[in-house]
């Protein structure tokens, strides 16, 4: 921009120079055709003119004709040279400004003058009456010519008659010739009025680079000389008076731009830097530094793309760490953040660089396995990942143990896209956390029925406890051997799905105990077993109860509050609970149990038999009764049967005080068994299938207003 303004503005410079140069050269022509025009004015101020005629014919002296003819007009017109002719040409007068011999002088000039005086006397024998020129008196002849060394105008005009009344003959008139030369004064003139600076004249073009020159040309077209000038430059002037303040002003416009670039660049460098920082933070893990679940899914979306090129699987390996949780709890976030960057260090160093290890969540990884020609590849980092977290972790002095799980699905076999892969693998997770933790699971199409089925479950459950009606409360019996007394009954959960009818608790209760949905469920089956057996007379009412709600350190609070409220007294409930739920248990749950037994409330220990630390661990839980399993008690009466197992259950639990309770009794056989074996109590199908709150009414003879029949 500023390139373009400054070439134009020399071009302009110049154009106006080159005008001015022109111009100049244009002027100094007119200047001399003026003066050819004057001189030959200067003359007929004397030659038209009688006097001036009979004059020259000899009435007058030289004097006379000096004074009127020629140092007159060096005087008074500033001419130079003055001569007069008579009809032969023969000089008859002349003058010469600078004081030399005037017949020399003209003899000099002769050879030029001549071809002049014969030209105008042609004109004159030609056309007598007529001036040459408009404004002329009388005719005339003028050239450019060398007088003495100098350029001069050199005019001739015929002597005539200004009245008409001297008679002469036309072609043989006196003649008078002026010389004017153009050095000298009139340079000066021309210097002073028309401001040609350092004009001169030459005989050969001198002129210097910066000067202008121009050719005198007589009418021959002989070049007599140069004019030769340092012309008027406007263009030139006003750039060199414009130049510094234009140079300063680029310069500052420079500066300016080149701080703007310079600001501009830096800040674009800023800009990239934490734009690249942004994308950094944007695609990767605070903690571990790790891809986040965002470049996972660049990376594994790339790998997919490459599939179908290379015809090579990807892998996605779902990690889910095991006892992740506990660590939180029992040793603080701080360890638990340790311990996800040890094992993030640990995956990044079992795997490959191509390879992506993510965090995707607290304890949650995904590894991308691309270009696999063999799956097994995939099994075999499984098995190292399991492995290598078998080593404890150094966590802020502590040795921590903690397990991996870990789901595989595998494209294009399992999925094509990144969501429906990954989904797979997750799927495949959980079937591996279910089979038990510290192990890896491959995604099998059953896997994926059971997950959707598991999800309608709980989309509807969740539905179902929040409306009345479709989750119930039944009850069965429990009858005292020997006498077979009722003492009690458990409550049991039932859910009457409107599309798919009644569905077992052995499917919804594990849902309900995944989702978080099982406190609702527990708090229901609670409430309604309370208000429902508050009718009834005195004896037991046994409640299922979940490991995950005892996890909550409000439950024995809770449970009190509510018992309270339908006014049933704590020693008529007792608790089911399982032995995962104790074993291994955190001290939550055992508070909630003490404070619970404190209360007065009994604790049963559910599925007894099922576990692994059952003998050695039953010294130590606090509860007061087992329930057999009812897996040993249908095997009782076959052969290779577990009445051996069964009778030393029942002889440990009688050592340790403890009442024994015997479920899913079909046979009179088992009954029999266990009668014998001393066993407190029965319960079964045999006795009685579990049954509906208004069948227990009725077996007690209890008639119950319908709309209080459940707790409001
Ligand atoms: P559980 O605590 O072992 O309950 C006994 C289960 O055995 C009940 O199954 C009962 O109907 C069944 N049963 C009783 N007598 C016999 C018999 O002679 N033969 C056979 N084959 N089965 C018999 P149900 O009601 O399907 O419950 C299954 C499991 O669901 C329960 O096992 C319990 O662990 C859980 N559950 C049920 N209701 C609740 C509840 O309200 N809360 C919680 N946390 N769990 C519940
Ligand atoms: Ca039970
Ligand atoms: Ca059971």
């Amino acid at each position: 921009m500023s390139i373009l303004a400054v070439s134009l503005l020399f071009w302009g410079g110049k154009e106006a120079d080159d005008v001015a140069v022109a111009r100049q050269q244009a002027l100094v022509h007119l200047v001399i055709s003026q003066l050819r025009e004057t001189v030959a004015h200067n003359q007929e101020s004397v030659t038209v003119w009688d006097d001036a005629v009979e004059a020259v014919r000899g009435a007058r002296d030289s004097e006379w004709l000096d004074n009127n003819l020629g140092s007159w007009m060096h005087e008074y017109f500033g001419h130079n040279g003055a001569f007069v002719l008579d009809a032969s040409n023969k000089l008859v007068h002349g003058f010469s400004s600078d004081g030399a011999d005037s017949a020399a002088v003209f003899a000099g000039m002769a050879d030029q003058v001549l071809p002049l005086v014969e030209e105008l006397r042609e004109k004159m024998s030609v056309d007598d009456t007529e001036g040459s020129e408009g404004r002329m008196l009388s005719p005339g002849a003028a050239d450019l010519l060398v007088v003495k060394d100098h350029p001069a105008v050199v005019s001739v005009k015929p002597i005539v008659s200004d009245t008409g009344e001297l008679e002469q003959t036309p072609g043989e008139e006196y003649v008078h010739v002026a010389v004017r030369y153009l050095d000298g004064t009139f340079l000066q003139n021309l210097e002073r009025e028309y401001l040609f600076t350092g004009i001169r004249y030459a005989w050969k073009n001198v002129a210097a680079q910066a000067e202008s020159a121009l050719p005198l040309t007589s009418a021959t077209g002989e070049v007599v000389g140069y004019f030769i000038w340092q012309p008027y430059k406007p263009g030139s002037a006003m750039l060199s008076r414009v130049a510094p303040v234009l140079v300063v002003t680029l310069c500052l416009i420079l500066l300016v731009i080149s701080v703007l670039l310079f600001v501009l660049i830096q800040r674009s460098k800023r800009l990239h830097a934490s734009e690249a920082q942004m994308k950094h933070l944007a695609l990767h893990d605070t903690l571990t530094g790790l891809p986040n679940r965002a470049l996972f899914g660049e990376r594994l979306d790339r790998a997919l793309g490459e599939v179908q090129r290379t015809r090579q699987s990807v892998a996605v390996l779902y990690l889910d760490l095991d006892r992740f949780k506990q660590v939180n709890d029992t040793l603080g976030h701080p360890a638990g953040d340790t311990l996800i960057q040890e094992f993030g260090k640990r995956l990044c160093a079992l795997t490959r660089g191509i390879d992506t290890v993510a965090r995707i969540g607290g304890d949650e990884f995904i590894i991308v396995l691309p270009g696999l020609d063999n799956v097994r590849r995939a099994e075999v980092l499984c098995r190292r990942v399991i492995d290598s977290v078998r080593k404890p972790f150094d966590i802020h002095d502590n040795k921590v143990f903690v397990g991996v799980s870990i789901g595989v699905a595998v494209a294009p076999e399992h999925a094509a896209s990144r969501t429906e892969l990954t989904r797979k693998a997750d799927i495949a997770l959980y079937q591996a956390k279910n089979a038990g933790r510290n192990g890896y699971a491959i995604f099998g199409p059953a896997m994926d029925l059971k997950v959707q089925e598991r999800r309608e479950i709980e989309r509807d459950l969740r539905k179902a406890l929040a409306s009345e009606g479709e989750i119930q409360v039944h009850y069965q019996p429990l009858y005292r051997a020997g006498d077979m007394r009722i003492t009690g009954v458990e409550a049991l959960a039932r859910w009457k799905h409107p599309a798919r009818g009644w569905i077992s608790p052995d499917v919804f209760v594990p849902v309900a105990e995944e989702t978080g949905l099982i406190e609702a469920l527990g708090r229901r089956v609670l409430r309604e077993a309370c208000y429902a057996a508050s009718a009834w007379p005195a004896m037991r009412l046994a409640v299922n109860v979940s490991a995950i709600e005892l996890r909550n350190p409000r439950f024995a609070d809770r449970l009190a509050e509510m018992l309270e409220n339908y006014r049933f007294p704590p020693h008529n409930l007792e608790l089911e609970v399982t032995e995962s739920a104790l074993s291994g248990s955190s001290e939550v749950c055992e508070m909630n149990v003490g404070r619970l037994r404190k209360a007065g409330v009994s604790v049963a220990l559910d599925d007894f038999g099922t576990g692994f630390s059952t003998f050695s661990r039953l010294q130590k839980l606090q509860v007061d009764r087992i329930k057999i399993d009812q897996s040993f008690v249908c095997g009782i009466g076959r052969s290779g049967g577990d009445e051996s197992i069964v009778q030393a259950i029942v002889s440990l639990a009688h050592a340790r005080g403890l009442d024994t309770t015997a479920e899913g009794i079909e046979t009179s056989e088992q009954c029999a068994f266990l009668e014998s074996i001393g066993c407190d109590e029965l319960q079964g199908f045999l006795f009685s299938h579990p049954v509906t709150v208004q069948q227990v009414d009725e077996s007690f003879g209890i008639s119950r207003d319908e709309k209080t029949a459940t707790a409001a």
